[in-house]
C-alpha cells in the first residue's frame, strides 16, 4: 500500500466496489487510514467492512473516494465498572469479541457476522435475536464523534444535538462521518450459550412458538423453509438462547477458530430451486440435541464459519430482502407474505424470521413492532420484480423494509413505508444543505 504521509490508499482493488452481495458492483475506491479525522475531510461517505449487502455503503454516481474506516480501530476508553467503552469507528465486533468477552462483556446488541465495524452498527442501527429485550445497537450508544458535512466535527448524544444524534442512528451514514463511539456493554454471566432447539411443522406453529419463546427467552430466531408449500408451508427451526450460568457454562474460553475460505466463485446458477429445496429439506431434519451448552460464534454468527461465502452465488451476486411486518397483520399476514414468495419462485437458503420489539428512536432504524422476514435471493432476470412485488405486499400490511440489505427498492415503494422519512430528510437537510455526504443509495431512494 503506497503512503500519502499519514494516509494509506489501499489500491489492492481493481477500483470496484460492493457491498456483501455483489449487486451493484461501481467505480469506486477506499481510502484507509489510521486517522480517520484526516481522510473523512472531503469525501461523501465512510465505509466500514463492507457487509451492508446493496448499495449502502457504495460511492454515488460520479464520486469514487469512500474513507474506510478499519484501521480507526482503537478502543479509547474502557470503564471496567460500569461497561462504557468509547471506540473508533473502525473497531469491529471481531476485535471486541477477542478483547472484552474473555473479561466478561459483549456487546448488548450483535448482528449476525462479526465483521462489522462500530460505525456500521450505529450507522444501520443494527439489531440482533434480542430486539424483543434490548431494543436496536443504538439504545445503547451514549454518544457520537461526528464529521458534518461542513466538516466541523461535533459531539452528539440524546442531550447535544438531538435530531442529528437520533438520526444518524440508522442513518445509513447520511448524516456524517462517525469518527468515535461511546456505547455501554453488556455483563454476560459466562461466555457460552444455552440453548434449546425446537422443530416445527408449520407456519402458524412457527409464529406461534416465537411469541411464547419471546416472554421467557432473552434471544430468539428461527429458520424456515420458504419452498415447502401446502401443510408443512413455512416448517422451520427456531432456536432459543442465553448466555449461560457459570455453573452451565464449558470449561475454558470459546476461542474463534479460522474460517473455511470458498477460494473460488461459484457459476452463477448452482443454487437453483432444486438445490435449495435439497438443502432445506436436509436442514429440516437434521438431528439436533434439544438443549445444549455451545459456543457462542457459531450461535450469533453461523455464515461466518466460511469466508467469502457470498461467492457461492456466483459472478451475478446476490440481494438480500429482509421486512419486518407489523404485529397487528398477525400470523395471516407472515403466511400472504410467504405464499407471495413461494409463487414468486424466491429459493433461499435462509428465510430468518425473528420477532421486533417496540420501534427504538433512530429516525429511520429498522425493527418495529412484529416480525422480521429475511431471505437471500441470487440475483436473476426477475429478481426486481420480486422485490417490487414484495414491497407492495409490505406496504400493504403496513411494514417496510431494511436498507442495510436493501438494492433494488424503487423510491416510491420506499416512502410509501417509511412515514419518518420526511423528519429524517429535514435533519440531514440541515446539517448537510449541499447534499455533500451521499451515497449511491441515498442517490437512488432520495435523489441526493
Ligand atoms: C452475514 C450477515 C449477517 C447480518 N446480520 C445482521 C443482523 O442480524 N442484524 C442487522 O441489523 N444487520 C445484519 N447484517 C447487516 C450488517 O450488520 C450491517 O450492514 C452493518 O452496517 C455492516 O457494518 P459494516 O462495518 O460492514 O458497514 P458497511 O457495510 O461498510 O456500511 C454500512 C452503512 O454504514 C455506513 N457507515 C459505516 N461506517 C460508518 C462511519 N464510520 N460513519 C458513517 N457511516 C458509516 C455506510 O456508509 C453504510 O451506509 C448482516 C450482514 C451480513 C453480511
Amino acid at each position: 500500500m503506497p503512503q500519502l504521509g499519514a494516509v494509506a490508499v489501499n489500491t489492492n482493488t481493481t477500483h470496484r466496489l460492493s457491498g456483501w452481495g455483489r449487486v451493484p458492483i461501481v467505480p469506486g475506491y477506499e481510502v484507509r487510514s489510521e486517522n480517520l479525522d484526516a481522510i473523512t475531510r472531503d469525501v461523501p461517505l465512510t465505509r466500514g467492512l463492507g457487509r451492508a449487502y446493496g448499495d449502502a455503503a457504495l460511492p454515488a454516481p460520479g464520486d469514487l473516494r469512500v474513507a474506510g474506516s478499519v484501521l480507526a480501530d482503537r478502543i479509547l476508553a474502557f470503564d471496567s465498572a460500569g461497561g462504557l467503552l468509547t471506540a473508533e469507528a473502525g473497531l469491529s465486533l471481531d476485535e471486541l469479541y477477542r478483547a472484552l468477552l474473555p473479561k466478561g462483556w459483549f456487546t448488548p446488541v450483535t448482528p449476525g457476522t462479526r465483521f462489522v465495524t462500530v460505525g456500521g452498527m450505529v450507522a444501520a442501527d443494527v439489531h440482533g435475536k434480542n430486539h424483543h429485550v434490548d431494543g436496536c445497537f443504538g439504545r445503547h450508544v451514549v454518544s457520537l464523534r461526528l464529521r458534518v458535512a461542513d466538516g466541523r466535527i461535533v459531539h452528539c448524544s440524546r442531550e447535544e444535538h438531538p435530531d442529528l444524534f437520533l438520526a444518524t442512528l440508522g442513518g445509513m451514514g447520511l448524516t456524517g462521518h462517525i469518527l468515535d463511539v461511546t456505547f455501554r456493554l453488556a455483563r454476560v454471566s459466562s461466555p457460552w450459550i444455552y440453548q434449546e432447539v425446537e422443530r416445527v411443522p408449520d407456519i402458524d406453529a412457527y409464529m406461534d412458538a416465537l411469541k411464547t419463546s419471546a416472554k421467557s427467552w432473552p434471544m430468539t430466531v428461527g429458520w424456515i423453509d420458504c419452498l415447502s408449500k401446502g401443510a408443512s408451508m413455512g416448517r422451520g427451526v427456531l432456536l432459543k438462547g442465553r448466555w449461560a450460568e457459570p455453573h452451565e457454562a464449558k470449561q475454558g474460553f470459546p476461542t474463534l477458530g479460522a474460517q473455511i475460505p470458498v477460494p473460488f466463485m461459484f457459476p452463477n446458477g448452482v443454487l437453483g430451486i432444486p438445490t435449495v429445496k435439497a438443502f432445506n429439506a436436509l436442514y429440516y431434519r437434521l438431528p439436533r440435541p434439544h438443549r445444549a451448552v455451545v459456543h457462542p460464534a457459531p450461535y450469533f454468527y453461523p455464515l461466518d464459519v466460511a469466508r467469502d461465502w457470498h461467492r457461492v452465488y456466483g459472478p451475478r451476486g446476490f440481494t438480500q430482502y429482509q421486512c419486518v411486518l407489523p404485529a397487528s397483520g398477525g400470523h395471516a399476514a407472515v403466511r400472504r407474505f410467504l405464499e407471495l414468495v413461494t409463487r414468486g419462485g424466491g429459493a433461499s437458503f435462509l428465510c430468518v424470521i425473528k420477532d421486533c420489539g417496540p420501534e427504538g428512536d433512530g429516525m429511520l432504524s429498522f425493527p418495529k413492532e412484529g416480525t422480521s422476514i429475511a431471505l437471500d435471493l441470487a440475483m436473476r432476470d426477475d429478481t426486481q420484480r420480486l422485490v417490487d412485488q414484495m414491497n407492495e405486499c409490505v406496504i400493504a400490511e403496513g411494514g417496510r423494509i431494511y436498507l442495510a440489505k436493501d438494492a433494488l427498492t424503487r423510491p416510491e415503494h420506499f416512502r410509501a413505508m417509511e412515514s419518518r422519512l420526511d423528519r429524517f430528510l429535514a435533519v440531514r437537510r440541515t446539517w448537510d444543505p449541499d447534499g455533500r455526504i451521499r451515497s449511491a443509495q441515498s442517490v437512488r431512494l432520495f435523489g441526493w
